[in-house]
């Protein structure tokens, strides 16, 4: 169901007025988790005045670690729903287990599934179950088939409703966090109709090379961006301080991507 072949046309996902997959590029923005609601309700305002159309934020964030900051849960489900609700933005957030499908579902217009649980089976049925849409990561050691059949799970389970995230692979190079697979977008793009987003944050881990990522992936042909975005980055609540944006970033880079996506 997730190639080509079966679907040649390109998948346009559209939500309260928003198509991904079509003309347009698409913007998500945002702080890697939500903390408090000053803090989503300022970035949220941040990202409609530069244009993007959804507010991201993590209210229940996968940690490597046990003791890190593990997200404020449902009320950051509440707080992001607000903020989104009164800026005229959507809102994607992550959701980790098949319980909290449900729950995620009813605050937020768009579902992620992170990159740690790309093969997470239970997970990718459960959201098959539902019309809400969908953004799967890529798994940071997974093979372009092994992510599409991630996707197949979510699809055969009746939910049409997938985007493909490419946020970067774990290679030997340590300079960055994770290696940019830029030729994934055009690869997926080929094998398969699904709309493309990337994360050129996560892609690399460092806030200096979030621009220049995030252009190549336009001129490769992504149809969406989700980018990390902090008032603070320094004192954000987890580690992706390093890799957010800071505001007047995100501005500028959205004013530069309306220059370039109409030469594309
Ligand atoms: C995130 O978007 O903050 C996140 C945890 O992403 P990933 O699953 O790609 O690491
Ligand atoms: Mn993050």
């Amino acid at each position: 169901l997730a190639s080509r072949d079966f679907h040649p046309a390109d998948t346009v996902i559209s939500i309260k007025g928003v198509e991904i997959g079509g003309e347009q590029l698409v913007v998500m923005g945002g702080p890697c988790a939500v903390e408090t609601p000053e803090q989503i309700d300022e970035i949220a305002r941040l990202v409609k005045a530069a244009g993007g159309q959804v507010l991201r934020g993590g209210a229940f964030k996968p940690r490597t670690g046990p003791y890190s900051f593990q997200g404020v849960g449902v009320e950051g489900l509440i707080m992001m729903a607000e903020a989104g609700k009164k800026h005229g933005l959507l809102t994607i957030t992550e959701v980790m287990t098949p319980e909290y499908v449900d729950v995620c579902a009813q605050y937020a217009d768009i579902l992620q599934v992170g990159t740690r649980n790309m093969q997470n089976f239970d997970l990718l049925r459960k959201l098959g179950t539902i019309q809400t849409p969908v953004l799967l990561k890529r798994g940071f050691s997974s093979t372009y088939d092994e992510f599409l059949n991630a996707a197949e799970y979510i699809l055969a389970g009746g939910n049409p409703n997938v985007m493909l995230c490419e946020r970067g692979i774990r290679t030997f190079e340590t300079y960055t966090r994770n290696t940019l697979d830029l030729s994934a977008i055009p690869v997926l793009k080929q094998l398969s109709h699904l709309p493309v987003i990337s994360d050129p944050s996560h892609g690399t881990g460092r806030r200096e090379l979030v621009v220049p990522m995030t252009k190549a992936s336009v001129a490769a042909g992504a149809d969406g961006l989700i980018i990390e975005m902090h008032t603070d980055p320094d004192n954000s609540m987890t580690g992706d301080g390093v890799q957010s944006l800071f505001p007047d970033q995100f501005a500028h880079l959205l004013n530069d991507l309306e220059k370039l996506a109409p030469l594309l």
